[in-house]
C-alpha cells in the first residue's frame, strides 16, 4: 500500500501546513494592501481581478521545487527514500509496504 496521505517527502509543513498557508496568506495581504498603496501614492489598479487558479498553480510549483530539493539532498547524502507506509518491526528495522 502506498503512503495513504500520498504525501511526498517534507511532511505536513511543506505539503499542507506552514508553507502553503503562508503563501496563500501573503497572496491575500497583497490584495488587501492595494487600497493602502493607492492612498500612499502608488498608481496601481486597486480593483484588478485575481486569479485563484494562477495562485494555486504558483503555490504548487513552489512546493514541487522544495520536494525536488529535498530529494536531491537525500540522494547527495546517500539516504534511501521510499514513498511508502512504514512500520517498525523491531528497534532497528522498518518494514515498508
Ligand atoms: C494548516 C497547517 C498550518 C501550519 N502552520 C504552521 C506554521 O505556520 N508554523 C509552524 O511552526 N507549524 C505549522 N504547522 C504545524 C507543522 O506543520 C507541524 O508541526 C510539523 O509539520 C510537524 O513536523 P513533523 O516532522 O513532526 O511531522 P510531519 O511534518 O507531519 O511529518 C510526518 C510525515 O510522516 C509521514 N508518516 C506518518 N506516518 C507514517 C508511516 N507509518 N509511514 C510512512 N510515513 C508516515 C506523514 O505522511 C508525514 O509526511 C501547521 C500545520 C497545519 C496542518
Amino acid at each position: 500500500m502506498n503512503n495513504p496521505l500520498n504525501f511526498s517527502s517534507k511532511g505536513t509543513c511543506v505539503n499542507v501546513g506552514c508553507i502553503p498557508k503562508k503563501l496563500f496568506h501573503v497572496a491575500a495581504t497583497f490584495g488587501e494592501s492595494r487600497e493602502d498603496m493607492v492612498a500612499s501614492g502608488w498608481d496601481i489598479d486597486a480593483h484588478a481581478p485575481h486569479s485563484w487558479e494562477k495562485m494555486v498553480k504558483g503555490v504548487r510549483k513552489y512546493i514541487k521545487s522544495l520536494y525536488w530539493g529535498a530529494k536531491k539532498t537525500l540522494k547527495l547524502n546517500h539516504v534511501d527514500y521510499f514513498n511508502k507506509l512504514g512500520r517498525f518491526v523491531d528497534e532497528h528495522t522498518i518494514e515498508v509496504t
